[in-house]
């Protein structure tokens, strides 16, 4: 189409189904990707995870964040991240698999809840250290999703976390989403007020290099799930330079 006719008028409403029409494809490609989600292994040391380059997005949050039912809305399979509250599994990184079989493209790393008052002292100090180092250390991080309960907002163990992370997301080493999780409780009212303190948070660790994401998300409404699938999908397939 010539330029010269692009502007108000009939292109511009044409143009917004064509725009809605690709992301419909952008998440329902990307919907597919997470579904083929498949345990790999659990570590619950850093020297005990994969040494080789596939890369990694973290999934974050306090206990009762709701962190275990996105991942198991996002891959579409009821049980795969309550592997992760399985005796013995609580406090270690579950890593699950994604992409084909044979050739797997990225993993998810499922990182223990944080802020359970049941964890002994001792083991939460050494929990906390592992978790951190992860965060920090980790060369296969590409991003992190960080599930905040909507009606909670980020607390001061949510702030400590970003903390171990904001130099990586400061300079755009590793991607932040910040889920606003049980959405469905919220009025839309509650909803805005709850993006708007979010949104406040996060802005120290804002900069130019950053790509740092907010959102609604409901597991039982499936709020945001095309969306959230799409952008993880992108984080770790790039799409090629044009
Ligand atoms: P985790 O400890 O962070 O893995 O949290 P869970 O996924 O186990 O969820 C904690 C509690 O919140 C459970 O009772 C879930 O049923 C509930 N929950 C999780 N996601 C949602 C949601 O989207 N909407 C509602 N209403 N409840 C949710």
């Amino acid at each position: 189409m010539s330029p010269t006719v692009a502007g108000p008028g009939p292109e511009t409403t044409a143009a917004a189904p064509a725009a809605a029409d690709a992301a419909g494809a952008a998440a329902r490609e990307a919907l597919a990707w997470a579904h083929g989600a498949r345990f790999q292994t659990t570590a619950s040391r850093l020297d005990q995870l994969p040494a080789d380059e596939l890369p990694e997005i973290a999934f974050v949050g306090r206990s009762n964040a709701g962190k275990s039912s996105a991942i198991n809305a996002l891959v579409q399979q009821r049980r795969l991240a309550f592997a992760s509250k399985t005796p013995g599994r609580t406090q270690h990184i579950n890593l699950f698999a994604l992409g084909p079989r044979e050739q797997p493209d990225a993993r998810w790393a499922d990182l223990p809840g944080y802020g359970y008052a049941a964890v002994e002292r001792a083991a939460k100090l050494r929990w906390q250290q592992v978790m951190a180092d992860y965060l920090q250390q980790r060369p296969q991080l590409r991003g992190i999703v960080l599930l905040v309960d909507s009606r909670l907002g980020l607390t001061e163990l949510d702030r400590r976390l970003l903390d171990f992370v904001a130099e990586r997301v400061h300079t755009g080493q590793v991607r932040l989403l910040v889920l606003l999780t049980k959405a469905d409780k919220l009025s839309r009212r509650d909803a805005e007020a709850a993006l708007a303190a979010a949104s406040a948070a996060l802005g120290e660790l804002a900069g130019e290099a950053a790509d740092i994401g907010l959102a609604l998300f409901s597991a039982t409404a499936r709020t945001g799930l095309g969306d959230v699938a799409a952008t993880l999908h992108g984080w770790v397939h790039p799409a090629p330079p044009a």
